[in-house]
């Protein structure tokens, strides 16, 4: 079936268990998916924009009421929504880093962190993580006076990865931004795997900045997401235009500079928005989603040779697993090489493990009913008895 010319109806979703990492988090709440469609021509949300013309003001649709409750949701003082977590990133290094300052992120840190930094002209250094991969406060401290001594500076802005994209460890945001505040460095967190799955409390943790995802982990269109900080920094990101044509005398009155005047215009603060409530809600049962991930690497743990490379027990639902000693020892010989593992999934309905990856690869379980669960963990421990492995 085809949505049009050669687009194919996309029916992942519905007919499979989907654990691709990135995918789990970022899917659409029916609520989503109808305001979605009601919003879906261009500027859809300005019907009722006036004066002072901007997102954040809008009244009809609730945009201006979304803000103010995404900022007591995150107990921070202000909120924008970005198209993505990487222009948050963006936002904050454009503001903070002048040419040649360095900043810090972490040896887990990801791609988009280094390029904010990169484009605002500041030089990443990483803070090293542990033998247990985790980014300690001890290893910031190291490295901002390892910082401060090849640059005879101090970092101008530090980011830590609440949850990493590789192991799904949860760091000590708290313990970091203590140390970095020490040295009078703003903290920005990235929560592109927490915000909107677990609950997130920026004055809590003490961190400046809080950045999020929402077709990451809060079941929003892409590209969509948030930054949001404190009233001390507010007036500094969110600063507005001073610009002035010099012909026309033009001003563009509270446009901010950083949001390029306004970010999401449709679907996407539409879809944020409608999932919001469902958000508010399912983060409040992050305890049952670790569950359910414990029963799957549990699971694989039983298969001989499988080892779990995250932090075990497990404390979030996305999970590195090592299976060189299990799976990838039937790739050896298996026909299909290590395409075997996403074959035989797929014929039990599961997808989303990058196919050929049987050595190390990572799943999520986020969102998954106690029945897909169940299901997922027997299809591991089915598959491995198949080709002979011992399960324990
Ligand atoms: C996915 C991801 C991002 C990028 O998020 P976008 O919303 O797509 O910009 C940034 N950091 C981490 C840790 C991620 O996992």
């Amino acid at each position: 079936m085809k949505c049009a010319l050669d687009i194919e109806a996309r029916d992942v979703e519905e007919l499979f268990i989907n654990i691709d990492p990135i995918q789990a988090g970022g899917r659409l709440t029916p609520d989503a998916m109808k305001s979605a469609i009601a919003y879906g021509d261009g500027y859809s949300v300005c019907d009722h924009c006036l004066s002072p013309f901007r997102l954040d003001y809008i009244k009809k649709p609730p945009i201006a009421q979304f803000h103010a409750d995404l900022a007591e949701w995150l107990n921070m003082d202000e909120v924008r929504v970005v198209p993505g977590a990487r222009r948050g990133f963006q936002a904050i290094a454009s503001t903070y880093l002048e040419k040649g300052d360095p900043a810090l992120l972490t040896s887990l840190a990801h791609y988009t962190e280094f390029i904010a930094i990169e484009e605002a002209g500041g030089v990443a250094r990483e803070i090293p993580m542990d033998a247990d991969h985790h980014i300690t406060p001890d290893a910031a401290a190291a490295k901002i006076e390892e910082a401060e001594r090849e640059f005879k500076r101090r970092p101008s802005l530090l980011f830590i990865d609440h949850v990493d994209y590789q192991y799904g460890n949860i760091h000590d945001a708290k313990g970091i931004a203590r140390v970095a505040h020490q040295y009078d460095i703003p903290v920005l967190l990235n929560g592109a795997y927490s915000v909107g799955i677990m609950e997130v409390d920026g004055k809590q943790l003490g961190v400046d900045f809080v950045v999020g995802s929402g077709h990451k982990s809060m079941a929003a269109p892409a590209p969509s997401g948030l930054v949001a900080t404190t009233s001390e920094h507010a007036e500094r990101v969110f600063r507005t235009t001073r610009s002035r044509g010099d012909v026309t005398g033009r001003m563009f009155g509270i446009k901010e500079v950083e949001m390029m005047g306004c970010t999401l215009m449709g679907v996407t603060i539409i879809g944020m928005m409608a999932s919001f409530p469902h958000v508010r809600e399912r983060v409040k049962h992050w305890e049952r989603e670790v569950a359910h991930s414990q029963t799957v690497v549990d699971a694989l743990l039983s298969i001989e040779g499988t080892r779990v490379l995250s932090d075990y027990p497990r404390r979030h639902t996305l999970t590195r697993i090592d299976t060189r000693g299990s799976f990838d020892r039937v790739a050896q010989s298996h026909k299909k090489r290590g395409y075997f593992l996403s074959t035989d999934l797929k014929k039990r309905g599961i997808v989303g493990v990058i196919p050929g990856s049987t050595k190390v690869w990572k799943f999520n379980t986020y969102g998954l009913s106690k029945g897909q669960i169940r299901h997922l963990a027997d299809a591991f421990v089915d598959i491995a008895q198949e080709y002979g492995i011992p399960v324990g």
